[in-house]
């Protein structure tokens, strides 16, 4: 991930429509959907994806720059599935309203009024406009008023919605004046394990662990299991719609709750002296040979990369790079004495084969983490380990609101799949 990438922001607003015609944007975005449906569903018939667009482009009822980037975001969807497996094969059979993501200047449009409001309008068919103003918070109309007069941001994509039956528009703009420290520069590696219910983070200087801690979010594991258990009833009884309804439910409420998570843990790695945030990257974890049952669950048993993504964006607006490392043997090896073993590990519990130290296994993870992303990109010698510091384990309160609405997009994943369009907040 570019810095560039990392500093694209979603702003969201709501569609004061003037002309009279939401039905039309709200068709737009049921022909969206079949594109959408259609662009998958000849993806998975191994159709050249070069030739999707083509084929899919004279039957849509749509800009035709508008229609490819409907086109691009669903085999970017096709792409993280086959790369990642993170959750499960997408489908092509929901149906109702789907994101009308249009490029700026191509399939919609921006311009500030005389009384300093923001005008759009959107193509939701050739020659067919759907125009008004847009409304939002203060701090979301300020930056694209600035983004609409200045060259600190830049105006990129955007997605026409319905959210709860009411029209939206998120717009994504670039900070082009931001910039993020080389991650080179940093004097404290923070190494961070991702799990289904927690996730584990070890500050590491050149003089030794500074702190651990562990962030727990067991309800975010309960309701997706809970999810899970109900879907496959409604699946198994043939009642798709609600099977796709609550997968829209949980992912609402996962993406929630993962957003303040990473808030909390870009606000903890602030403390720190020139930190940089080092992951484990997935890609490498399913490439590498040895990747064992316990890598195969937590592929499938969290959005790791949602989480991964949404903190390593929070982190680069507040100036923090972010690193990657082979995941190989982070859960197995001893952070005192180096032993690798798999029965180093038994659940939550780390204990040597060779040495007898005894951990927090989601701590250790987190140790080797940082250890491998100092040796990685850091000029500094990892420093010896003698002593480990208490962990402190936080759990954050369930809000309860299972169903509340978040300001992210409604894309079919719970997060943005592309690497190009932003997250909110
Ligand atoms: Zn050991």
């Amino acid at each position: 991930m570019t810095n560039r990438q990392a500093l694209i922001k979603t702003l969201d607003f709501q569609l004061d429509i003037q002309s009279d015609n939401e039905g039309l944007l709200y068709d737009a975005c049921l022909e969206a959907r079949s594109v959408y449906n259609e662009s998958i569903q000849l993806a998975k018939q191994d159709v050249d994806w070069d030739d999707i667009t083509g084929r899919v482009a004279d039957d849509a009822d749509l800009v035709k720059n508008t229609t490819q980037c409907i086109v691009a975001k669903a085999l970017n969807v096709m792409e993280n599935y086959y790369e990642y497996d993170d959750a499960g094969q997408p489908s092509h059979t929901k149906d109702g309203a789907f994101p009308l993501r249009a490029n700026y200047e191509e399939g919609y449009n921006l311009s500030l009024t005389d009384d300093r409001t923001v005008a759009f309008r959107i193509s939701a068919q050739p020659y067919k406009h759907v125009k008004g103003i847009l409304q939002g918070s203060d701090a979301h109309l300020n930056i694209l008023k600035a983004a609409l007069t200045s060259d600190k941001w830049e105006i990129g994509t955007a997605e026409a919605l319905f959210e709860n039956g009411n029209a939206e528009l998120h717009v994504n703009v670039t900070n082009t004046d931001g910039s993020v420290r080389d991650k080179q520069d940093s004097q404290t590696v923070v190494g961070v394990d991702v799990n289904e219910d927690n996730v584990a983070l070890t500050a590491l200087s050149e003089v030794g662990v500074e702190d651990t801690v562990v962030i727990e979010f067991p309800e975010i594991k309960f309701e997706r299991h809970r999810y899970f258990t109900i879907r496959k009833r409604a699946r198994d009884a043939e009642k798709l719609s609600i099977h796709d309804t609550l997968e829209g439910r949980e992912e609402r409420f996962v993406r929630d709750r993962l957003h303040k998570v990473s808030r909390h843990m870009v606000k903890w790695c602030n403390q720190f002296e020139n930190p940089c945030i080092v992951f484990e990257d997935l890609k490498e974890m399913r490439d590498s040979i040895d990747y064992g049952t316990r890598m195969n669950r937590r592929l499938h048993s969290l959005p790791f990369r949602a989480l991964q993504y949404y903190t390593s964006y929070k982190a680069a607006f507040a100036g923090i790079p972010t690193a990657w490392i082979n995941p190989e043997y982070t859960s197995q090896c001893c952070p005192m004495c180096g032993h690798t073993e798999r029965s180093n590990r038994h659940k939550k519990r780390f204990k040597c084969q060779s040495c007898s130290h005894q951990d927090h296994a989601d701590r250790s993870a987190s140790v080797n983490i940082a250890v491998k992303g100092i040796r990685k990109h850091q000029e500094w010698t990892v420093p010896a380990l003698n002593s480990l510091p208490t962990v402190r384990t936080v759990r954050r309160q369930a809000s309860g609101a299972v169903d509340a609405p978040t300001v992210t997009h409604d894309t079919v994943r719970g997060y943005q799949t592309d690497g190009v369009a932003g997250v909110s907040e």
